[in-house]
């Protein structure tokens, strides 16, 4: 594929342009304390430009937001339902690779498998997704190149702009993105040789020293209950159950549905759910089949490092350090990777 170029002049055009196209132009902007927060904005922010850091909530939250209406009950009786229908055009812009690769999974579990959710594929479907690749790591607690998900996305973006020194290297992933650059075309430039050292170099100076991590032997580790049991012992003692991991993790997806009637009318919702909640297994009667503290956030470990390797191939762990930047309990899913497989 080409790769072109675009001016940091010609990149403030094309965003200003971006946003009069879409109904919610959602990108990361600094607030309080320089968070990083990912909302809808019509700011011209410095950070549209490039920011450092990855934002708090991942555009999960917009795809799969932490409570959602489904359909409307106009009568229980008479089984008359009306979905509810979100058409709305976003524009995710500043997107992280490791969020964009998070992305892909959802878009696996949601859309790929046996069964369709309409609610998500429309929202997802509807959205254009611009990443902007990472020239330094974001956090301390991130590792996203060790589980192959960064500095670059490789794959599930529309378009992926890599910040250069003179400008913005643009590589187009879909064909929406290809719809912009047409759109677009004034804008953009044929990237020049020197244009492609330079990425070349960014990646050789995030990357060095680093090492990925076999995530398919960990699942092995894990699948063969090769963890040392103190292992899930301490992490057991430590965890408060704030939920903070799998409210910011971006590849959770389990939801629970509810339904709120008065009479025979209402709404049916769903809301997202967490593994890590003692109840999330609770079956009629009361009983659970994880019964300890220590379990609830063994399956979410077990989920992301074992099952859905063993599912899709490639961990669901993106690496992103969200869960371990919130944990009170100081709990790092990093740390236990090397721990599993060094004590394996
Ligand atoms: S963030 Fe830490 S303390 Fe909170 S639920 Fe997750 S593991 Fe437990
Ligand atoms: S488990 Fe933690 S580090 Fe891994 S993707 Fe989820 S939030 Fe990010």
């Amino acid at each position: 594929m080409e790769k072109l170029f675009i001016t940091k002049e010609n990149l403030k055009v094309l965003i200003a342009s971006l946003k009069k196209d879409c109904a919610e132009f959602i990108a990361p902007r600094y607030e309080h304390l320089d968070d990083i927060v990912l909302g809808d904005t019509k700011a011209d922010g410095r950070e549209l430009l490039n920011y450092e850091g990855n934002s708090v909530i991942s555009p999960r939250a917009f795809l799969l937001p932490q409570t959602e209406e489904l359909f409307e009950i106009k009568s229980a009786k008479n089984s008359e339902f009306i979905a509810v229908e979100d058409k709305k055009k976003r524009i995710f812009y500043g997107v992280r690779p490791c969020d964009i690769k998070a992305l892909k999974l959802m878009e696996e579990f949601f859309i790929g498998g046996e069964f369709e959710d309409k609610p998500y594929k429309e929202k997802f479907r509807n959205s254009v997704f611009i990443t902007l690749s990472c020239i330094k790591k974001c956090s301390p607690e991130s590792f996203c190149f060790e589980m192959g998900s960064g500095p670059f996305a490789k794959e599930g973006f529309d378009l992926q702009l890599t910040p250069l020194n003179r400008g913005f290297l643009v590589e187009i992933g879909s064909k929406k993105g290809s719809q912009v650059i047409r759109k677009h075309k004034k804008l953009f430039s044929k990237a020049k040789p020197e244009d492609e050292k330079e990425v070349r170099t960014l990646s050789l100076n995030f990357t060095k020293g680093k090492k990925r991590i076999n995530y398919k032997r960990l699942a092995r580790i894990m699948r063969e209950n090769k963890v040392q049991e103190s292992i899930w012992d301490d992490i057991g003692q430590r965890c408060v159950v704030c939920s903070g991991c799998v409210t910011l993790c971006p590849t959770c997806s389990c939801f629970s549905i509810q339904d709120r009637l008065s009479g025979a009318q209402g709404s049916r919702f769903r809301y997202c759910d967490g593994c890590v909640y003692a109840g999330f297994t609770r079956m009629a009667g009361g009983s659970t089949p994880f019964p300890e503290h220590k379990d609830h956030i063994r399956r979410f470990f077990e989920h992301k490092l074992n099952i859905d390797t063993q599912r899709y191939g490639v961990s669901s762990c993106v690496g992103c350090g969200r869960c371990i930047q919130t944990c009170p309990g100081n709990i790092s899913i990093r740390k236990f990777i090397e721990q599993a497989v060094d004590g394996s």
